[in-house]
């Protein structure tokens, strides 16, 4: 006891995000028939003699995943539902309750907490899920907000991230990139703003950016179409960190490579714009920006036929053998290893993260 010093001191950063969940959770077995799935997808899966059931926790944290300089309160507490949200729908599942736990410090006063909710309240009306409960306690700086999601499978079975095959299609929702441009143009003006706070950003041009990265919505109606559709997929995460990233994970949990098609990752002409504008690349930017909030599955190719030419949906690449590895198909056909450059929470400054 009050030792002054650590004897030792490993840094988190060495390990990653992912090495230090694995590091520390090693030692946990399942050891209830009730637990179908524990740690290392969307969520937890579970079945307690009835319909399976699906667990999802995230943390977002003042100063690590948001700043309150761009951020209006009510669209955070709508973003704090809908990121937990997004990882049932990865599980193919429906999502049903939700808590809220806060801690506060003494600079928010209830007007502010009064806005947070309103966006928790317009986001639970929206998803048509019950708030059932939380936890509220001071902190000694800054605001942290921790929503637990829990979801049903309905009529429709969970995908896991680990039922891909080789030769399966993959594919996206949406398109990819602009959350992360928002987080850049929101950075811009805020910085413009600090020399000349007389200055009015005119963001009209960069709205969908801006509200990608503001305002996100879980993609809810893509668990409803792909039913419709008839299709189910063989694996599905949700892409919260990056393309790149996610698809690491299912090729991991699945035992599988991939091949991934540059030219086939779907962009919003005002995201490749506002790339040009910041000089960046924008396949970098899709592959690496994260919180987009798109889903990211694999189908069987059989399948293929039913989701063809569909506007929500882009076939992006396949699956190959493990031994092939993931692989970048880039626009000048070359085929380059595939790595994680998702934001990682060790590393990564404050603003636009959702580890
Ligand atoms: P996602 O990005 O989908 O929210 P994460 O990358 O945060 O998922 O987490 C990956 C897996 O690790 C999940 O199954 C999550 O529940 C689990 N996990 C994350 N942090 C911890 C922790 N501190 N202890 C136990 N499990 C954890
Ligand atoms: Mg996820």
């Amino acid at each position: 006891m009050f030792e002054s010093k650590d004897p030792q001191k490993t840094s988190l950063e060495s390990l990653g995000e992912f090495g230090l969940i694995q590091h520390l959770t090693q030692a946990f077995e399942i050891k209830k028939p009730s637990t179908l799935l524990g740690i290392g997808d969307d969520a937890a899966l579970m079945n307690f003699g009835g319909e399976d059931v699906a667990l999802t926790t995230d943390m977002l944290v003042e100063g690590v995943h948001f700043d309150l300089g761009y951020t209006p309160l009510k669209h955070l507490g709508y973003k704090a539902v809908v990121v937990n949200l997004s990882d049932i729908y990865a599980m193919n599942m429906e999502p049903t309750q939700l808590t809220v736990s806060l801690a506060v410090s003494n600079r928010f006063g209830l007007e502010a907490l009064e806005e947070l909710y309103a966006g928790i309240y317009h986001a639970a009306e929206h998803y048509g899920v019950d708030v059932v409960g939380g936890d509220t306690t001071s902190s000694t700086s800054g605001l942290v907000i921790s929503i637990t999601a829990i979801g049903i499978a309905g009529a429709i079975e969970a995908v896991k991230r680990s039922g891909a095959r080789p030769n399966d299609l993959l594919v996206v929702s949406g398109d990819l990139g602009a959350a992360y441009l928002g987080l850049q143009i929101l950075r811009r003006e805020q910085e413009v703003f600090k020399v000349n706070p007389q200055h009015q950003p005119d963001l009209e041009p960069y709205s969908y950016l801006v509200e990608r990265q503001l305002k996100p919505e879980a993609r809810k109606d893509i668990v409803g179409l792909l039913a419709e559709l008839g299709v189910k997929p063989t694996a599905m995460i949700d892409i919260s960190d990056g393309l790149s990233s996610e698809i690491l994970h299912l090729c991991t949990a699945s035992r599988v490579g991939c091949s991934l098609y540059e030219e086939k990752i779907p962009l919003d002409p005002t995201m490749i714009g506002a790339a040009e504008e910041f000089n960046m690349e924008v396949s970098t930017v899709a592959l690496s920006g994260g919180e987009d909030y798109e889903l990211l599955f694999t189908i069987s190719p059989d399948d293929y036929p039913k989701i063809k030419g569909n506007p929500n949906l882009t076939v992006i690449g396949h699956m190959t053998d493990e031994a092939s590895g993931a692989q970048l198909i880039t626009r000048t056909s070359q085929s380059m290893p595939l790595t994680a450059r998702g934001w990682n929470s060790f590393r990564q400054p404050a603003g636009g993260q959702n580890d």
